[in-house]
C-alpha cells in the first residue's frame, strides 16, 4: 500500500510502500510516549526502506534514545527516530540493524489507513499511570513485546501487502 505522510508544519513530506499498513500496534514505552506525544502510545507501520522518498530532508532531525539498563548503565538505541525540526512531529523510525525496513508513525500518514480488526497494546508495563489502554473485545494487552512481528500479524489476518 502506498502511503503519503507529512509533518504538521509541512516542511517534510514523504512517501513509501508499506507491506504492513494496518495501524494495530500501540506502543506505550517511555520513548514513544514522550517523543510521539498523544494518549501515551505511538503506532508504527511497516514499510520498505528502499521505497522511502523524502521532500524537505534538510528539516529532518534524528533522535537515538538513551536506554537505561537494569544495572544502571546506559546504552544508545540503534533505532533512529526521525522528526521535523520545524514542528517536532514524529515521522518514522529507521534501524540500521534492519536496513530493509522503515517504520512510519501512523500519526504522520495522510493516506486513509485500514481500520484494524484488533488492536495490540504493548509495553503496558511502561505506560504512564494516568493512561488506560482501551479494553474492548478487540483489544489485546501485553506488558512486554509481542512475539508476533508486524509482518506475521498482517499475514495471520490476511492483510499483508507484499
Ligand atoms: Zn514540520
Ligand atoms: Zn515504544
Amino acid at each position: 500500500m502506498r502511503l503519503e505522510g507529512s509533518c504538521h508544519c509541512g516542511k517534510v513530506r514523504f512517501r513509501c510502500e508499506a507491506y504492513a499498513p494496518v495501524p494495530f500496534l500501540h506502543c506505550y514505552c517511555s520513548i514513544c510516549r514522550k517523543t510521539a506525544g498523544g494518549g501515551g502510545s505511538a503506532v508504527n507501520l511497516g514499510a520498505r526502506a528502499a521505497t522511502l522518498e523524502v521532500e524537505g530532508r534538510e528539516y529532518l532531525g534524528v533522535y537515538q534514545a538513551r536506554i537505561r539498563e537494569g544495572d544502571g548503565s546506559c546504552r544508545t538505541s540503534s533505532g533512529r527516530r526521525h522528526f521535523c525540526t520545524g514542528c517536532g512531529s514524529a515521522l518514522w523510525l529507521f534501524d540500521p540493524d534492519w536496513p530493509d525496513l522503515v517504520h512510519p508513525h501512523a500519526s504522520a500518514i495522510d493516506t486513509p489507513l485500514p481500520v484494524p480488526p484488533e488492536r495490540v497494546h504493548m509495553l503496558l508495563g511502561s505506560r504512564a499511570g494516568w493512561v488506560k489502554a482501551p479494553d474492548g473485545d478487540s483489544d489485546k494487552h501485553l506488558d512486554g513485546l509481542p512475539r508476533e512481528s508486524l509482518e506475521d500479524w498482517h499475514r495471520r489476518h490476511g492483510l499483508l501487502d507484499d
